[in-house]
């Protein structure tokens, strides 16, 4: 079967990667991928958002099965377009996207069905939300209802910075339409988990747990990022997954009650607070980069398993992780997260071994390799010991070199304790 990724960053190089591993696919094509995806799958020049030059190019090329591995393109329909067009596709349609594309949807439907969230309130006008800040307990979290790229949320230590985020939101309009309403709630101090799960609109089974590095220097300092790194599977599940598990069932039976078929990828981003875990989001996808430390543990059939969530026949279909742990550092790009430098040559890649190395932001040009993006690389190592899984990520780091290149030296020391 030849089947079409869409997307371009390490999450879809992971997903290239453990479809070729799968004895049914025939042909990878990937929409428009990286220098890395190029290895695996023929890079395609098409937006992810031109549905209709995808799914022509889908028939052009007997294409009968999509990936979709970012959320803008699931939460504008693409699902919806491709099975329209008579194209099997992964991910959920445009009205199950909600979960992710609207975080007053995700948070309601909390409060409605009784699942752990923090407290909140929502607003749609300045006036009220200022009332609001005016009166509240600090610190609490401000974030904008729609998808802002991880940038739309604040956590307000203050009256003044609770401010300076509704301003952004509402007279600046920073996050343009995503920033016209917004979720105000009660911050919770805990130890946050990515719990992902495979779903048929029936039945759901979960991924490894996983855990991320959100902010760009050590010991979490500095801004927050798209993610420097992460690792699988997360000890902190361990005593908590029966609840993780309850949890995502009330979830899809709470969509299932409003008429909502979910297929695909569902990810909870968990704030595990005295060993209770409560939901900060949903996301309606596989994760960056948890999804770099979670397909290499897969042991199943990546293409069967997608293929039965789509057709909504999981059934008893057993899958099976390795009992190993999976450690991926992202190196960045000189700048990253502000505004970065590109185009600079990468060195070494072809000296990494017992490693491998996922491709977010490059570009090979007369077959060498260049920067293209923020995050560029991610280092990615297995063990069964999780110490030494960190070791040979960090290994394999000494042989990779650019102009600029910055990274994490911490990635899965939080979890130390737990061994
Ligand atoms: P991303 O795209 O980075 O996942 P997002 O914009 O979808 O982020 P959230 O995941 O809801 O938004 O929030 C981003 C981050 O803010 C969380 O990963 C967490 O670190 C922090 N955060 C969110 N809500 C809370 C909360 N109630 N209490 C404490 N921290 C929170």
């Amino acid at each position: 079967m030849n089947v079409l990724v869409v997307g371009n960053g390490a999450r879809e190089h992971a997903i290239c990667y453990k479809l070729s591993q799968s004895k049914r696919c025939e042909k990878i094509y990937c929409a428009k991928g990286n220098a890395g995806t190029s290895q695996l799958a023929t890079n395609v020049d098409i937006s992810v958002l031109d549905f209709e030059a995808l799914a022509k190019f889908c028939k052009k090329n007997s294409i009968e099965f999509v990936v979709v591995g970012p959320e803008e393109p699931l939460a504008k329909g693409i699902v919806d377009y491709l099975n329209y067009a008579g194209i099997l596709a992964f991910g959920p349609t445009k009205i199950a996207s909600a979960i992710e594309s609207s975080k007053i949807f995700c948070k309601n439907l909390c409060k409605k069905y009784s699942i752990p969230t923090a407290a909140y309130e929502t607003f749609d006008n300045f006036d009220e939300a200022y009332r609001y800040i005016k009166k509240a307990i600090y610190p609490l979290v401000i974030k904008a209802d729609g998808l802002a790229a991880g940038k739309g949320v604040a956590i307000a230590n203050n009256e003044y910075e609770a401010l300076a985020h509704l301003n952004d939101c509402f007279a600046n309009k920073k996050f343009g339409e995503a920033g016209s309403r917004v979720v105000i709630e009660e911050f919770l101090d805990g130890e946050e988990l990515s719990y992902m799960v495979f779903c048929d609109g029936k039945k759901f089974v979960p991924m490894v747990a996983s855990q991320d590095h959100k902010r760009v220097f050590d010991n979490d300092l500095g801004p927050n990022t798209g993610g420097m790194g992460a690792y699988a599977k997360a000890p902190i599940v361990n005593a908590i997954q029966s609840k993780c598990d309850s949890l995502i069932e009330q979830t899809l039976d709470a969509l299932k009650s409003e008429g909502i078929d979910y297929r695909g990828v569902l990810y909870a981003g968990l704030m595990v607070v005295d060993n209770k875990p409560y939901v900060l989001e949903y996301n309606c996808r596989f994760g960056d980069p948890e999804t770099q430390v979670v397909l290499p543990l897969l042991k199943s059939d990546l293409l069967d398993i997608m293929l039965r969530c789509a057709n909504g026949n999981l059934g008893d279909y057993k899958i099976e992780f390795e009992d190993k742990f999976c450690v991926s550092v992202v190196l960045a790009s000189k700048g990253y997260p502000g505004p970065y430098e590109k185009d600079k040559p990468i060195y070494g890649l072809e000296n990494v071994t017992d490693a491998i190395v996922f491709h977010a932001g490059t570009y090979k040009k007369d077959s060498k390799i260049y920067t293209n993006g923020g995050r560029v690389l991610n280092v990615v190592a297995l063990d069964k010991d999780f110490k030494k899984a960190i070791e040979k990520a960090y290994k394999a780091i000494e042989n990779i070199h650019f102009d600029g290149m910055h990274f994490r030296r911490d990635i899965g020391k939080k979890a130390l304790k737990y061994f």
